[in-house]
């Protein structure tokens, strides 16, 4: 994408707009090399805290909606995409419904996601891992998943 960065800041402005959902707060924005597919521009990644009334399926639906709006075009798996929306946690909730988990069930496994995380919510423990945020992300290892603080000109 042109500006990854612009897209992520649109899709925060949508996220607040929701209704039944108040954004609290938002990580700063970080690089990240991609995962998979490897031969691609970098990724632009961030993590929003909020509350909401919304039940997580209907969450997501939200999250779906906000991606189809600003237009996701998906060729493959990894590959390039508008913008991304995923639900890592929900509350301390454990939810295994066809088509959604909480927590996430890569979260843990991703630098991309545990740096922004952790800027938020260090102590959060995961629900079904029993270790916190910091801990999951001093575990994993930084081979070929680099991630860059955005630095603001
Ligand atoms: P993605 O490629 O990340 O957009 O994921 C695609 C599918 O993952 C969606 O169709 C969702 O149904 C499913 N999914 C499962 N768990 C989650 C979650 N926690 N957050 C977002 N999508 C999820």
């Amino acid at each position: 994408m042109n500006n990854p960065h612009r897209m992520c800041e649109e899709a925060v402005e949508r996220l607040s707009g929701l209704e039944g959902f108040q954004l609290k707060r938002v990580s700063s924005w970080y690089f990240t090399e991609p995962v998979g597919y490897r031969e691609q521009a970098w990724f632009v990644n961030g993590v929003a805290e909020g509350s909401t009334l919304l039940a997580p399926l209907q969450l997501l639906e939200n999250l779906q909606k906000i991606e189809s709006e600003m237009g996701r075009v998906r060729d493959f798996k990894w590959g390039p995409r508008t913008v991304d929306l995923d639900i890592l946690f929900y509350g301390d909730e454990i939810v295994e419904l066809p088509g959604l988990t909480i927590p996430h069930p890569e979260l843990h496994r991703r630098r991309f996601v545990l740096v922004p995380l952790c800027e938020l919510v260090p102590e959060l423990r995961h629900p079904v891992l029993g270790i916190t945020v910091k801990e999951l992300l001093t575990g994993i290892s930084e081979e070929g998943q680099e991630v860059r603080k955005v630095e603001y000109l």
